[in-house]
């Protein structure tokens, strides 16, 4: 789960990772209240949507006095905000954070992530802040250095001086480090997340080491312990059919094709996308309905897929294991009845109660076309799509 730039300042506070004072702002008023109880300028006015490389888009402006705090406020509220991370559509903005102006000195990188390949938490740190680190990563990986954390002695000094020293911090800052890195480490550990990201991690003119921007990333299979942190979602954010989906214990994830799957099993539901790729199509999502689906959850799993208008055709890729093929075939007939199925739909249908699950189609009275094995039914459905 992601969160914006202002919520994971808090979770740094918490923790005691140095940030500047800043207010969150849904309004031109709430932002120059914001920059008065700031009290001192300039300010920093930045849009707060799910996606970095804001600066470049126009989506953070300094306000050096009252009004200008004003103009920037009404100009990137309600703004389409375009960046490298958003697509061509952007994304609207419907937050600001109004922030304290700060004294740079320099802009360096800070990253913490799971290192899978030596299964450890891995801090990356540069001295090339403010850019694109995968550039930097591709182009001269001699600018990062990575530093792998032993889980079992946590993040010892030597490792936060071996940071500094690469980050050619000298006193103040090097002293800021052995405050501001730990409580990183513990901040990550304690709040389950995924990924921190701090870039500019910034070393002010006073010597201070201050995290500028934050992306903090939290892993959904532990927000069950963390309710602060369930509430920080912002479905403006997200997906909408990807948290429908959630609601039902689906395993959905939206893609752009026109190709709507509902498939049993993750790896059939991976084979029946490359399938579809084969003949020359693309899928419209990724749907695993699960092992033991319900006919509950097959149904709104159908509307789900449905309700997305790229979709120009579905292909139902069931093996009847554990849920059986009947169960299946009535939850894709009440669902497809009670929204009305517009779009020609494939099945292919295999395993327990296979028979039973084909009377149920065919008495439908629905216009399905069957398919016998993977490759007949992605053959079909893509022509069908491609036809729509
Ligand atoms: P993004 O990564 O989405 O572009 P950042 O938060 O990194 O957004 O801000 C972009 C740039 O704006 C930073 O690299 C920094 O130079 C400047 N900036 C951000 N916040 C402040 C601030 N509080 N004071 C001064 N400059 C800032
Ligand atoms: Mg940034």
């Amino acid at each position: 789960m992601k969160v914006h730039e202002y919520q994971g300042k808090e979770i740094f506070r918490r923790f005691g990772v140095a940030v500047l004072e800043g207010h969150l702002a849904t309004t031109v008023d709430d932002a120059v209240a914001a920059a008065r109880k700031i009290g001192k300028y300039p300010v920093v006015v930045k849009a707060q949507i799910h996606a970095g490389g804001r600066g470049k888009g126009g989506g953070v402006k300094l306000a050096k006095t009252e009004d200008e705090v004003r103009a920037h406020a009404k100009a990137i509220l309600g703004m389409q905000l375009v960046t490298h991370q958003t697509g061509p559509k952007g994304q609207k903005v419907r937050k600001l954070f109004i922030e304290a102006g700060c004294n740079i000195a320099r802009e360096l990188y800070l990253g913490l992530l799971l290192d899978r390949e030596s299964s450890r938490l891995t801090f990356i740190a540069s001295n090339e802040g403010g850019m694109e680190i995968e550039k930097v990563a591709e182009e001269t990986p001699e600018k990062l250095l990575k530093v792998q954390v032993d889980p079992a002695t946590g993040l010892s000094p030597f490792q936060v001086r071996q940071m500094g020293y690469f980050l050619k911090l000298d006193g103040p800052a090097m002293k800021s480090a052995m405050k501001f890195l730990p409580a990183l480490y513990k901040a990550y550990g304690e709040m389950d997340c995924t990924l921190v990201e701090i870039n500019p991690l910034v070393v002010t003119k006073e010597g201070e080491l201050v995290a500028l921007d934050a992306k903090v990333n939290f892993d959904d299979n532990a927000l069950y312990r963390h309710p602060d942190v369930e509430e920080m979602r912002d479905p403006d954010e997200e997906d909408a059919k990807e948290n429908e989906a959630k609601k039902y214990d689906l395993s959905y994830i939206s893609l752009d094709g026109n190709v709507g799957c509902m498939v049993n099993g993750a790896g059939l539901a991976m084979a029946t996308m490359d399938a579809i790729k084969f003949f020359g199509g693309a899928p419209a999502n990724f749907l695993d309905v699960g092992g033991g689906a319900t006919q509950d959850k097959v149904t709104a799993a159908f509307k789900i897929i449905l309700s997305d208008p790229n979709v120009k055709a579905v292909l139902v890729n069931i093996f009847g294991g554990i849920a059986k093929c009947d169960v299946i075939a009535g939850g894709v007939v009440g669902a497809a009845k009670e929204v009305g199925l517009k779009v020609p739909l494939v099945v292919r249908l295999e395993g327990t109660n296979v028979d039973l699950g084909r009377k149920i189609l065919k008495d439908s009275g629905l216009p399905i076309t069957s398919a016998e094995g993977v490759r007949d039914a992605a053959e079909k459905v893509v022509k069908a799509a491609a036809s729509a």
